[in-house]
């Protein structure tokens, strides 16, 4: 009989010295973690083992949290919702989901909702629907999926590939057959790259994880275009973007170009994990009867929280608060830019930022930030990343300007 430890399900204080050692030795080694313990959070500030409050201005780092820790509508949704009922298969109906499906409906033009935990996973339903969507139109030989270079659509093979960075991808080989990239916002290379061949083409309307870079309105409305002419279906990569974190509810309001599917996740679950593919009626007759399915997917927890999430964004109005928080947040770098000098390019839409920095001290810059007491992220040595949450305010904008401006100046941003 093994030796098992006692296990306290809920410690009413976190050992951090004793989580980190259980972490380094048991957990793969794939993600290179921060010094921190997070043990709580609320709103914007996040508290670790330790008892150091942080100000989050990453959504709980990757975005995945964008209405506030512990939000308590949230929080009350949940609650009660998991006394009732956490899950169910879709052997049944539940109220949770089938909710959400219509109320997603409502944002057009996407009316139908196939739900499931993750942004990878929503793109993985969003490729096999498009591959048999398009075999049954144009026929056998419609397989391929445009994607752009830089873009991200998740770690799972499928959306790996649909990825266009080989850092991602390499050592993962044999790769699934049917992609092709293209550089984003090249209208050109688009026009040579998509034909009678394509199934479907997939895009970010902002490159998230590549470090904040918004599509031009010409491409995605070739990107339009060219579905329309070939035949193709038009694939919107909204898990970053989506649910109001650009200042529309859907990023693809910026540009005009409407899509046939799209795929979301991060904010809609209002912490939970909750992924959706949505398409159009006619998209969407690409997942028939049998064709895909996800055990957890479209639980009535996770759809509870969408809820709530949703309810809060139009009840809190924090689609126009993103325009407002976003519009005050780039003023405010702006004006660090050229107080400093540190910086040669921002580029933002809503409340997602990107800061090119003139030194490649990025991540330097970062951990800083972390030890100062504010959580942002680097996408690469000379790119840092902001994606506050949409219940920001002001006065939590200019906090967090004080501690990247210090950071930045000891680690050397602009020498
Ligand atoms: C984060 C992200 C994904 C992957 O989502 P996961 O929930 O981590 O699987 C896919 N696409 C975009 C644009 C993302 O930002």
């Amino acid at each position: 009989m093994p030796h098992h430890a006692a296990i306290d399900v809920l410690p009413d204080q976190v050992d951090g010295e004793q989580v980190m050692a259980w972490s380094r030795d048991h957990n793969f080694r794939n993600y290179g973690r921060l010094p921190a313990v997070m043990v709580r959070g609320e709103g914007v500030y996040l508290w670790d083992a330790g008892g150091k409050r942080y100000l989050d201005w990453e959504s709980g780092g990757r975005a995945g949290n964008a209405l506030g820790h512990a939000n308590p509508v949230i929080a009350a949704a949940v609650k009660s919702q998991v006394d009732r009922l956490a899950y169910i298969s879709n052997d049944f109906y539940n109220y949770p989901q089938a909710r959400l499906a219509a109320a997603l409906a409502e944002t057009g033009p996407c009316t139908r909702a196939f739900f499931c935990n993750s942004g990878a996973e929503a793109n993985e339903t969003a490729i096999k629907l498009v591959r048999k969507w398009a075999k049954r139109k144009k026929g056998e030989g419609a397989t391929e999926i445009v994607t752009a270079l830089k873009s991200f659509h998740g770690r799972t093979l499928g959306a790996l590939t649909a990825t266009g960075q080989p850092k991602f991808q390499s050592g993962f080989e044999p790769l699934p057959g049917g992609f092709t990239h293209v550089p984003f916002n090249d209208v050109a290379a688009l026009e040579s790259a998509v034909g009678p061949q394509t199934a479907g083409v997939m895009l970010e309307p902002v490159l998230g994880e590549s470090g904040i870079h918004p599509a031009t309105r010409d491409f995605l409305h070739a990107a339009r275009q060219l579905c329309d002419r070939h035949g193709a279906l038009l694939v919107m990569d909204e898990v970053q973007t989506g649910f109001g974190r650009t200042g529309k509810f859907w990023a693809w309001e910026h540009f005009g170009a409407k899509p046939d599917v799209i795929a979301c996740a991060k904010t809609m679950g209002g912490g939970l994990p909750l992924g959706v593919c949505l398409a159009t009626e006619d998209a969407s007759t690409g997942i028939g009867p049998g064709d895909h399915g996800c055990t957890f997917g479209g639980n009535p927890l996770a759809c509870t929280a969408g809820l709530a999430a949703l309810k809060l964004l139009r009840d809190d109005g924090l689609v126009e608060q993103a325009v407002l928080r976003g519009d005050y947040l780039r003023r405010r770098l702006d004006a660090l830019a050229a107080r400093t000098g540190a910086v040669t390019e921002i580029r933002s839409l809503g409340l997602m930022a990107g800061l090119d920095l003139r030194q490649p001290v990025a991540f330097d810059v970062m951990k800083a930030c972390l030890a100062d007491g504010l959580v942002i992220s680097a996408s690469s040595e000379n790119t840092l990343r902001l994606l506050p949450a949409l219940i920001i305010e002001d006065a939590q904008i200019d906090e967090g300007i004080v501690i990247l401006e210090r950071q930045m100046g000891k680690a050397g941003a602009g020498a």
